[in-house]
């Protein structure tokens, strides 16, 4: 093989270092002709969509070739993890699109929570981020809820242009594409291109009329998500796959929470009252004194406080505080990757968490 062989489906280079990169072909494959690379196999046989990853040169690049097409983006995030999964430079690409932000994973919040509420605050984080998004849609891509209505924001705002669904790794996008090809394309052919030359980028491409098409951009690695802070098996108690079952507790003044080992919750001041932890229903919840928390959290981390599985992930150098007051409404302390904690007002209380992970407060969904 040379070293620029390309797929032929896509036109990615091809390479068996990395199976989640584009252009994956197992090494066997590597010294044959008119190879198709992984991706593309899936796609062609089982009409099935696997992401790939971009770097961030790749993601540059695709930048620059997005900025010039006229065309929708489709945002996708994940509404567990907004904090990880908001693109921060999408700004940069938007220009004057039309973006429909799409929030995933609805189907691991409560069922009582308030929609519109979760509307608001989806809204007031992309204006964070510079975003001023034409609709909100609420999905899940894994309980096929919301799609219909997705596929008709999306017919109504598109204007006829062609789409580009946009989102960093693991927010649900490729699960959300396979729905899509499912209900809009049916029979018809899915194709891989390299839409932009010029660059190594394969898109996917959904044709959506005769003129217009979707567009599956690669996904893009974030690095502050907490996925990159902790190992593959603690990802799987963390992240929450089914509806989170909230868990209540009473706490008295200086009296604090451990979620897992990770993160410390110190109730200070606003007499007895009940905070409710939003997470993982697998993750490990520990309530201590607050004069005896740090002490425990040095010797008892990757044991009773877990995950982390082992005491050398996890750098006591590295926390942060922040201070937290819920003045006159309920609030959600949002523990980015990890859930929230739902508090009345009136209470003073301090999260302690490695200094990556972002802190957010938003008025209470429920
Ligand atoms: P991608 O990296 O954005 O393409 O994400 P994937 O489609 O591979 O999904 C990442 C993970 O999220 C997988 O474990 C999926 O099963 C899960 N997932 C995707 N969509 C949903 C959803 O709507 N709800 C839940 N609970 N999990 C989802």
């Amino acid at each position: 093989m040379t070293e620029l062989a390309k797929c032929i489906g896509c036109g990615a280079t091809l390479q068996s270092t990395n199976p989640k990169e584009a252009g994956y072909v197992p090494t066997s494959s590597l010294d044959k002709d008119d190879v198709i690379c992984k991706r593309c196999f899936r796609l062609k046989h089982y009409n099935e969509v696997q992401d790939v990853e971009l770097t961030s040169e790749d993601f540059l690049n695709m930048l620059k070739s997005l900025r010039n097409e006229d065309g929708l983006i489709v945002n996708v995030v994940d509404v567990f993890d907004l904090e990880g999964s908001m693109i921060h430079r999408l700004k940069d690409i938007v220009g004057k699109k039309k973006v429909v932000l799409v929030a995933n994973k609805i189907d691991i919040l409560p069922k009582a929570i308030n929609k519109r509420r979760v509307e608001i605050w989806l809204r007031n984080r992309a204006k964070d981020f510079g975003l001023n998004p034409d609709e909100v849609v609420l999905i899940s891509a894994f309980k096929n809820q919301g799609i219909d209505e997705l596929l008709d924001t999306i017919e109504k705002v598109r204007n006829n242009k062609d789409v580009y669904v946009v989102g960093t790794t693991n927010v649900g996008k490729s699960t959300l594409i396979n729905r899509l090809i499912e209900k809009s394309v049916g029979e018809k052919e899915v194709i891989t291109t390299s839409h932009f030359p010029g660059t190594t980028l394969d898109m996917i491409d959904i044709p959506l009329d005769d003129d217009s098409y979707m567009f599956d951009t690669p996904g893009i690695i974030q690095s502050h998500q907490m996925t990159h802070y902790v190992t593959d098996k603690e990802l799987k108690i963390v992240m929450p796959k089914k509806e989170i079952k909230p868990k209540v507790y009473q706490l008295n003044e200086e009296q604090s929470l451990f979620l897992g080992g990770l993160v410390r919750v110190d109730y200070l001041q606003g007499g007895r009252r009940s905070l409710t932890c939003f997470v993982s229903n697998e993750l490990n919840i520990h309530r201590t004194k607050l004069e005896k928390a740090e002490d425990l959290w040095q010797r008892q981390i990757g044991e009773l406080l877990a995950p982390p599985y082992s005491a050398e992930n996890f750098d006591f150098d590295n926390l942060k505080t922040t201070e937290i007051v819920t003045e006159n409404e309920r609030k959600d302390i949002m523990i980015s990757g990890l859930g929230f904690v739902t508090v009345d007002e009136g209470a003073q209380i301090n999260i302690v968490a490695p200094s990556e992970v972002e802190i957010t407060i938003r008025k209470s969904i429920l």
